[in-house]
């Protein structure tokens, strides 16, 4: 059973659509999305309609409840606003729906799923690294704590009292894991590649995966649309 974690696709159809490519070439069986589907990039609705067939498992972020009026964007810098504002005019009122019906949360037996952090996750705390993921652990019982919103990819590994941070790793008994997957949209690690996170349960891994897009491409569609060109600017860089 090979699963896809993906989050903060943040409208990027051309990062989303590489990811997906990848994903078919290696068998993935199913997929949940942590949130932020929309704001920032140009493919709202597309992306929307993308993760919409792909799963039910989605659950929300900060940028899609800002782009049906459940956030409060003075919360929000001036770029995240402009795009909060030109979504929001953009969204199909199905698509619309579907973001504003997203639960804060989803839990299984062994894992929890959250956009941001799983203590006030209404609150969307960032979780940047290993320090951060203290009270993640604390948090929850569950081995496998999934979640997105800082888009900087890394997997935390709790053994005992020690930590060890990770790109990939396998499953053992005994260890616990915070898996931030980052960005597949708008990646913030200094990597401009799409990041995902895939979690192979058949053979017992868990690994953060990067994906070449057409940046370029994703690039002009958002200048064309109107947004703030630094949006654009920044795909180039990671950051
Ligand atoms: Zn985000």
């Amino acid at each position: 059973m090979r699963t896809a974690v993906l989050s903060d696709i943040h409208g990027n159809l051309q990062a989303l659509q590489a990811v997906l490519a990848f994903c078919d070439a290696s068998g993935v069986d199913d997929y949940i999305c942590l949130g932020d589907v929309v704001g920032y990039g140009a493919g709202p609705n597309a992306c929307v309609e993308r993760v919409r067939t792909l799963t039910d498992c989605t659950v929300a972020g900060n940028h899609d409840y800002a782009a049906v009026g459940l956030a409060d964007l003075n919360t929000f810098n001036p770029l995240a606003r402009a795009a909060a504002v030109w979504t929001a005019g953009q969204l199909t009122g199905q698509n619309a729906e579907y973001l504003r019906e997203r639960p804060m949360v989803l839990e299984t037996a062994d894992a929890v799923f959250v956009h941001a952090a799983p203590y006030e996750p209404e609150a969307w705390h960032y979780v940047f690294d290993a320090d951060d993921t203290e009270v993640c652990f604390a948090q929850t019982d569950r081995t496998f704590c999934f979640l997105g919103h800082s888009h900087v990819a890394f997997i935390c590994v709790a053994r005992g009292q020690g930590r060890e941070m990770a790109a990939s790793s396998l499953i053992s008994d005994g260890c616990r894991y915070v898996i931030n997957v980052g960005s597949v949209g708008q990646p913030r690690d200094f990597d401009p590649r799409a990041a995902f996170a895939l979690w192979d349960r058949s053979r017992g891994e868990i690994g953060i995966v990067r994906v070449d897009y057409d940046i370029a491409g994703a690039q002009r569609r958002i200048v064309a649309a109107g947004l703030p060109p630094s949006l654009a600017e920044r795909l180039a860089v990671g950051r």
